[in-house]
């Protein structure tokens, strides 16, 4: 195109990130360069803005920072007979290799050779983007960009709420971040009854029952366990859902599950957490579940008939929009403060 772009890079091995003007990108072979419409911050993108151990053993500055997109195609790279301008994406952000043991076996959720855009590569936080064209999806053209950029997320909500049946089961949720929040609006969507939901921010508590949560319990104040045994009779939940990463919450969640229940893993703990096996997993006979990524592409499919049936009560989570990226620092800040659901930017004004 010949033009120049803003982006949001990491340009310096430190903390924080800048707002640079770069030429526009080209597609190469198997890639596609989309017109940015909507994308939003993962909590990925926060630890690579604040610079963490695990950013810096993995991110190597200078790099466009993002990956959760809605975008149209504008110019197609050779090779690629998938997509065509025009067309309406988002994309999975593993690239997987297709070729492991993983792979083979179509899990290709669990590749061991899985890169990651916008982790791994130049990703969406600019006016135009790069996407290989294997990981993108398409989108109805109906769909709002600022929902159809939440499917990745949505994605890891999907598969935790849904690794197992939902629908009329008592739901403990532990973490109302925003993927906690999304699995609160997968959970009700998916008619789970009663939703618990266990977190100590007084602002995400409060989003967490406007998207839907039926009881919400402060872990700081009340013991979650106690809460959920008196509103379920003393029975215990049927399913446990771990969106904190919190090894108390795990250690909560385990107490609280009815014995036979099943649980579904998808925070990540900052370090090894011991918990009583015998007690709190072997002899309950628990179906424990680790969640990682997005089963490609069956989850791409239910997150978009989810958003298409209109059930998934998204709003509330999208507390902050952007147009443009000039403000972007205090959004990353606010995120840091823990004062958001998603946040999502709209980088082109008109
Ligand atoms: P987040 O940090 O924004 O949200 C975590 C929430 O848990 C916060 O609101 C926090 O207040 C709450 N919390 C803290 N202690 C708690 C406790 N004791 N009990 C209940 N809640 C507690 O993170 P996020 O972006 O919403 O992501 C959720 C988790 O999922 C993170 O651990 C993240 O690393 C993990 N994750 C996993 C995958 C995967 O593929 N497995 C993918 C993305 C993110
Ligand atoms: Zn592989």
């Amino acid at each position: 195109m010949g033009e120049k772009m803003q982006a949001i890079m990491k340009t310096k091995p430190a903390y924080g990130a800048e707002l640079v003007e770069v030429d526009v990108p080209k597609p190469g072979p198997g890639e596609v360069l989309i017109k940015v419409l909507a994308t939003s911050i993962c909590g990925t993108d926060l630890h690579i803005y604040e610079w963490n151990e695990w950013a810096q053993s993995r991110i190597k500055p200078p790099q466009i920072m993002g990956h959760e997109v809605a975008g149209e195609v504008v110019e197609v790279g050779p090779g690629v007979d998938t997509l065509e301008v025009g067309d309406y994406i988002s994309a999975e952000t593993h690239i997987v290799c297709g070729k492991c043991y993983a792979c083979k076996h179509n899990r290709y959720h669990v590749c061991q050779n899985t890169k990651i855009f916008g982790v791994d590569t130049d990703g969406v936080f600019a006016h135009y983007a790069i996407v290989p064209a294997r990981n993108a999806w398409k989108n109805p053209k109906n769909m709002p960009p600022e929902y159809a950029t939440l499917q990745e997320p949505l994605g890891n909500a999907v598969d935790t709420v849904l690794a197992g049946p939902i629908a009329g089961r008592s739901t403990l949720i532990t973490g109302a971040g925003p993927l906690g929040l999304l699995g609160i609006a997968v959970a009700k969507a998916s008619g789970a009854y009663p939703v618990i939901v266990s977190e100590p921010s007084d602002f995400r508590r409060k989003l967490a029952k406007k998207v839907g949560a039926d009881y919400v319990v402060n872990p700081f104040e009340e013991d979650p366990v106690e809460v959920v045994m008196s509103i379920t009779d003393g029975a215990g939940v049927e399913v446990f859902l771990e969106f904190s990463g919190a090894p108390k919450a795990l250690e909560q969640g385990l107490r609280a599950v009815t014995p036979g229940g099943r649980v579904s893993l998808l925070g990540l703990f900052p370090r090894e957490v011991t918990i009583d096996f015998n007690n709190l997993i072997i002899f309950k006979a628990l179906e424990i579940h680790g969640i990682t990524g997005r089963h490609l592409w069956e989850t791409w499919y239910t997150v978009s008939s989810l958003i298409q049936s209109g059930k998934l009560n998204l709003d509330p989570i999208i507390t902050h929009k952007y147009r443009g990226f000039d403000k972007f620092e205090e959004a990353f800040e606010l995120m840091r403060a823990g004062k958001t659901g998603k946040v999502v930017f709209f980088p082109h004004k008109g």
